[in-house]
C-alpha cells in the first residue's frame, strides 16, 4: 500500500497528467507482480478514460471559476454496501486512492452476514442475475469472477407455490416453461412466447442502452421518450403482462418480479420487464458460501488495489465549500479529504441528514418527503434442527389476495392478515450454510414502509408467529418446534441500522416519474465532486442496478490525473 501510494503520488508531484498516470500505473503494477494488472488497466480504461476526459474538460469550462480542488486523486465511499463497493473498485481501477467508510462492523450493507450457531444467513440479496456486471469488476482488477466465487446455477429460478396448492416452476428453459404455462393455461403459450421477445426489447433498450448512462441533463430524458413510447413504458409491469396473458395466476407469476426491487407491480413501469429476459439469458444463480462470499470478493479487489475499507465509522456530514465537497466530517468530529465523495448513502437520508439545507436546492426535505418509497420488508432468518429436502432454493408463495395486498402495503399502508411470502432455502444449493442435517432459511414478508406508523417492538414477534403458522402450514410443517435460531429484521430496524429513509428496504419506489432523470442524480445536481450509487439513485435498487450506478461513474468522474492539472 504504502509503495503504492508512492507510486501516484510520484506522479503527482510531477504535476503533468502524464506524469500522474505513470504513477497510478506504476501503483496498479505493484499491486499484482509483472505489471499484468497494469496491462489489463491500461487495456480496460483506455475507452473510458477518453471518455472521462471529455466529460471533464466540459465541466472544467463551466465550473472554472470554482476554483482548484487539490489532494491527488483521493476518493471517499461513504457505504460499503454492492453500490459503494463496485464504485470503489471502478475509482480504484482508474488510479484513485479510494476509503470506503461503513458504519457497520461489516461490509455489504443490505447484503451483510449474519452467523449463529454454525448457521449462515445472508441478510439481503439472493438471487444473483448479470453475472457479468460482476466479472467485470473482477477484469478491472486482473483477475476472474471464478478465480474467488463458486458461482452456481439455481433450478428453477423460483417454485411459485399458489394459495390453493398449485405449484409453477418458473425456470430459463423455454420448453420446461412452455409446459409449466401450458398446464395452467394452454391458450396463454402463444401470449408467453410474445411477452418474452418484447422482454427482449425492452432489455435491449431499457438495460443495454440506459442503465449505465448518467441521467444528468432533461435532454438525456427526452431523447429517450420515442423508445419508451415505442416499448409501452407509461404502461405498469401488470399492465403489459396482462396485455399478453390471460391466466390471473400466469399473470402473477409473470409480473411479481418489481418486488425484488421494491416497486408494486400494478404501478412500476414496465421497463421492469426487462428482468424476465435478463434471468432467461444469463440465468438465476448463487454463490457457494452465500451472497456474502461476492462482498468479501470486492472487499480484496479494493484492498488489491491498495484502497481501505473502514467499518465502523459513521459519517456524520459530506462537507462543502463554495459548491464543492471537500471530504466528509466522521462522527468522531475527525475530516477525511477527498476530491470525489460518493454516497452509497440512501440517497434520501444522504441529502436529507448529510448534507446541510443551504447547499441542495433540489433535493430539499420537502421534495423528500413528497416522493414514493419502495415497501417496507419483514425478515425473519432462521435455522431448523431438521431438513426441507423438498423445499427449492427459492420459493414465492402466493397469498389469497394480490392486487388488493399489494394495495394494502403500497397505498393504504396498512400491515393485513394475509401475507405473500418468499422463502429462501441456500442450503439448498449450499449444505455448509447450516450444520450437519440441519437447514438455513429467511423468510420476507413485503410490508408497508414506517409511514404507516406501525409499532414494530410490539408487532414483530406476533407476525413472527403469524408467518410461522402459514410455513407450518404449506411448506414446513413442525417448524416453530425445530428451531434453533431465529432473528428478524423489521423496517424500524431498516431504518436504525442501513440508515434507509422511511425503513424503505429498497430506497425510492420505481415509478417512471421516479426513474432515471427523475431520481437522484448519479452526480449530484448542486455540489460538484459529490456522486451518488446505490438503490436510490439510477437505474435502482437491486444488484444488477446498483452495480450500474457505479458504473454511470466511469462516464461522469473525471480522471484523478486530470483532477490534478487543476491544482
Ligand atoms: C431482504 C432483501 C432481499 C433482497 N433480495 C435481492 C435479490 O435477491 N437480488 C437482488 O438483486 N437484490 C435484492 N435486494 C436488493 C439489494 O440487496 C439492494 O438493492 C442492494 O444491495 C442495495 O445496495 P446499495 O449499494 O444501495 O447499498 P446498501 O446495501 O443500502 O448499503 C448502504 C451502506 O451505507 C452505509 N451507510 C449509510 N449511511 C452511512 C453513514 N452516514 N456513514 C457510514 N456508512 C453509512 C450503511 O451502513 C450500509 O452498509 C434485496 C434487498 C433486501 C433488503
Amino acid at each position: 500500500m504504502a509503495g503504492a501510494e508512492a507510486g501516484a503520488e510520484a506522479g503527482a508531484e510531477a504535476g503533468t497528467e502524464a506524469g500522474m498516470e505513470a504513477g497510478a500505473l506504476e501503483a496498479a503494477g505493484e499491486a499484482e507482480p509483472g505489471g499484468a494488472l497494469r496491462r489489463k488497466r491500461q487495456t480496460a480504461l483506455r475507452g473510458v478514460g477518453d471518455l472521462c476526459k471529455v466529460c471533464f474538460m466540459q465541466r472544467l469550462n463551466k465550473n472554472s471559476s470554482q476554483g482548484a480542488m487539490g489532494g491527488a486523486g483521493r476518493a471517499i465511499v461513504v457505504g460499503a454496501g454492492f453500490g459503494g463497493l463496485a464504485a470503489a473498485v471502478r475509482l480504484g481501477a482508474r488510479g484513485y486512492r479510494v476509503t470506503v467508510l461503513d458504519r457497520l462492523d461489516q461490509a455489504g450493507g443490505r447484503a451483510r452476514v449474519f452467523r449463529d450457531q454454525g448457521f449462515v444467513f445472508d441478510a439481503g440479496p439472493t438471487v444473483v442475475t448479470a453475472p457479468f456486471l460482476f466479472e467485470e469488476l473482477w477484469a478491472l482488477c486482473g483477475r476472474k469472477l471464478s478465480d474467488d466465487i463458486d458461482l452456481r446455477p439455481v433450478a428453477p429460478f423460483y417454485r411459485i407455490r399458489f394459495n390453493d396448492g398449485e405449484v409453477f416452476d418458473y425456470s430459463g428453459d423455454a420448453e420446461a416453461m412452455r409446459a409449466q404455462i401450458g398446464r395452467l393455461n394452454p391458450d396463454d403459450v402463444a401470449g408467453y412466447e410474445a411477452f418474452l421477445a418484447k422482454s427482449e426489447r425492452i432489455f435491449n433498450v431499457g438495460f443495454q442502452q440506459l442503465a449505465d448512462v448518467p441521467f444528468g441533463k432533461v435532454w438525456d430524458m427526452l431523447k429517450i421518450v420515442p423508445d419508451m413510447a415505442m416499448l409501452e413504458s407509461w404502461r405498469t409491469v401488470y399492465g403489459l403482462v396482462s396485455r399478453h396473458i390471460r391466466d390471473e395466476r400466469l399473470r402473477q407469476v409473470l409480473s411479481f418480479h418489481p418486488l425484488l426491487v421494491g416497486g408494486n407491480p400494478f404501478s412500476t413501469t414496465s421497463i421492469y420487464t426487462l428482468i424476465a429476459f435478463l434471468e432467461r439469458k444469463w440465468g438465476v444463480h448463487f454463490p457457494m458460501g452465500g451472497t456474502g462470499a461476492l462482498v468479501q470478493g470486492l472487499c480484496k479487489l479494493i484492498e488489491g488495489q491498495g484502497g481501505e475499507v473502514r467499518l465502523n465509522t459513521s459519517v456524520e456530514r459530506i462537507e462543502v465549500e463554495n459548491g464543492r465537497a471537500t471530504g466528509v466530517r466522521l462522527a468522531d468530529g475527525a475530516f477525511l479529504p477527498a476530491e470525489v465523495v460518493v454516497s452509497n448513502a440512501d440517497a434520501a437520508w444522504t441529502y436529507r441528514h448529510l448534507i446541510a439545507p443551504e447547499h441542495r436546492k433540489t433535493w430539499t426535505d420537502r421534495r423528500l418527503e413528497k416522493a414514493r418509497y419502495s415497501m417496507g420488508l419483514f425478515v425473519w432468518y432462521f435455522g431448523t434442527r431438521k431438513q426441507y429436502p423438498d423445499v427449492a432454493h427459492h420459493t414465492i408463495l402466493l397469498g389469497p389476495r394480490y392486487k388488493e395486498l399489494l394495495e394494502d402495503i403500497f397505498e393504504k399502508k396498512v400491515l393485513a392478515d394475509d401475507f405473500s411470502l418468499y422463502l429462501h432455502r441456500p442450503t439448498a444449493t449450499d449444505p455448509a450454510l447450516a450444520p450437519e442435517g440441519c437447514d438455513g432459511f429467511y423468510v420476507l414478508s413485503p410490508v408497508p414502509h414506517l409511514d404507516a406508523g406501525i409499532d414494530w417492538t410490539e408487532r414483530a414477534e406476533k407476525y413472527r408467529r403469524a408467518i410461522s403458522a402459514e410455513l407450518d402450514r404449506t411448506m414446513l410443517p413442525g417448524v416453530e418446534e425445530n428451531l434453533v435460531t431465529s432473528r428478524v429484521l423489521t423496517p424500524q430496524m431498516f431504518q436504525d441500522e442501513y440508515l434507509s429513509f422511511k425503513g424503505a428496504a429498497f430506497s425510492i419506489e420505481p415509478v417512471l416519474t421516479q426513474s432515471a432523470y427523475f431520481r437522484p442524480h448519479n452526480e449530484s445536481e448542486d455540489i460538484a465532486g459529490l456522486y451518488l450509487v446505490g438503490a436510490g439513485t439510477h437505474p435502482g435498487a437491486g444488484m444488477p442496478g446498483v452495480l450500474c450506478s457505479a458504473k454511470v461513474l466511469d462516464r461522469i468522474v473525471p480522471e484523478p490525473s486530470v483532477a490534478r492539472v487543476r491544482v
